[in-house]
């Protein structure tokens, strides 16, 4: 058969070049940067800024300040620790920073909008991301849950229910919302087939000379090898292309002066039940020594930090983190030793994470991770859907945990907006 030769072919294939001298997977699309869209950031942070945000949110462990020489009033950024080869010369504000022209309001520019009252939300663009893609592909993204054997329930559906019941809120409040996806479709064209090259590279350069993988058994081997290949190919597909074409659509077309990515958290072996359920928000910084390796990396990061959408990110996650602990009874996570999060400020429920999409999209965005799905009261909520009143669970009469998480979301984006954007401040 076609498919038996074309694997033995690839088994060959994996276990003959183990050691190649081939440069290590790169992300899909990690074409050289174009350095001079950069250009428009020059003379717009001061030099303090820019060492207090590096220092601060985006590189606290110092990974990126390695490849950094200041000189007077720029600094040259370089693709090597010895600083031999240069990649981008950027100059620093003086007194008075250049203007530049943003896709996104930052807080500077919402006193400008003198909203009325009722309408807090009036002039702005928010885009709702509800995490995963759902349906016929839910099983292959691992999130189609189920604890204690119980019914499968699919974390694209429960994010899209929440954004459904956000979305005419935050209308009523006078904002345009955007979604990036309103369906079970992917919004890539792209299929998982298309990344076999790719993920083959991954796993002869990656898998294959592992030394418990060359221990195995002839068949053995061959199954595991395959298998992660199929994995591969599939996680290129549904988070590479897929975020990638969201952060299209956001960039490109979308716009959004904030972006709110829904999703419900779960915990440890997610077989085993949580003992209770905790609030997490993720906005973007923390990056990892391997995470500013290549040039692509290192523009990524450099265009989050000049783009300054941090001080805007940072201020709506802490007021829609006090709208959501109170209102969903939350408590933050415990204090999390993972040096992927970052602590930028006294707020216990706010983690600085370098993920995909929160590094693509331009402009502010919000990780919203509350309840964890493995905990048996949460489990039990969101396989009862979205309902009218109050239920019982274990003894509590609760609301339907869809509303409980829109409401508290809505009101935490309508009191930071109402804060920046009134006609005249209350309290202030
Ligand atoms: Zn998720």
């Amino acid at each position: 058969m076609k498919f038996e030769r074309s694997h033995r072919w690839l088994l060959a294939f994996l276990l003959l070049t183990p050691n190649s001298q081939l440069p290590s997977a790169v992300a899909l699309t990690d074409d050289t940067p174009q350095w001079g869209l950069l250009d428009q950031f020059q003379r717009t942070m001061t030099q303090a800024e820019f060492q207090s945000r590096l220092d601060r949110v985006f590189s606290p462990g110092g990974a990126f300040q390695k490849f950094l020489v200041y000189d007077g009033d720029s600094v040259s950024i370089f693709d090597d620790e010895q600083r031999q080869q240069r990649l981008y010369r950027l100059q620093f504000a003086a007194d008075t920073p250049r203007v530049v022209k943003r896709t996104f309001k930052t807080l500077e520019d919402l006193p400008a909008l003198k909203n009325p009252p009722d309408q807090p939300l009036r002039g702005l663009r928010l885009a709702l991301d509800p995490g995963h893609i759902g349906g016929e592909f839910a099983r292959m993204e691992e999130r189609l849950f189920k604890l204690n054997g119980g019914p499968a329930e699919q974390e694209a559906v429960q994010n899209l229910i929440v954004a459904r019941l956000l979305a005419p809120q935050l209308q009523r409040a006078g904002a345009t919302v955007l979604f990036t996806k309103n369906d079970f479709k992917p919004v890539t064209d792209a299929s998982p087939e298309q990344f076999r090259e790719l993920a083959t590279k991954y796993v002869r350069e990656n898998v294959a000379p592992r030394p418990d993988v060359r221990a195995m058994s002839e068949l053995a081997r061959e199954a595991l090898l395959l298998d992660t290949l199929r994995k591969r190919m599939e996680l290129e597909f549904y988070r590479n292309a897929e975020i990638r074409a969201r952060a299209a659509l956001v960039n490109d077309r979308l716009r959004p002066d904030l972006t709110l990515c829904i999703h419900f958290n779960a915990i440890g072996d997610t077989d085993r039940p949580a003992p209770d359920n905790r609030l997490l928000l993720i906005i973007h910084g923390g990056y990892s020594p391997g995470s500013v390796e290549t040039p692509q990396w290192k523009f990524e990061m450099l265009w989050k930090l000049l783009e300054n959408s941090h001080p805007t990110e940072l201020a709506a996650a802490a007021a829609i983190s006090r709208a959501m602990a109170a209102d969903l009874k939350l408590p933050p996570e415990r204090s999390k030793q993972d040096p992927n999060y970052a602590t930028v400020s006294d707020n216990p429920y706010i983690y600085a994470r370098n993920l995909i999409a929160n590094r693509l999209y331009h402009g502010p965005v919000i990780y919203l991770e509350p309840y964890y799905q493995n905990n048996p009261t949460t489990y039990a909520r969101l396989l009862a859907g979205d309902y009218d009143g109050e239920r019982e669970f274990g003894g509590q009469r609760l609301r339907s945990i869809f509303r409980e998480y829109a409401d508290g979301v809505a009101r935490g984006v309508i009191e930071f907006y109402r804060q920046h954007t009134m006609a005249t401040p209350a309290g202030r």
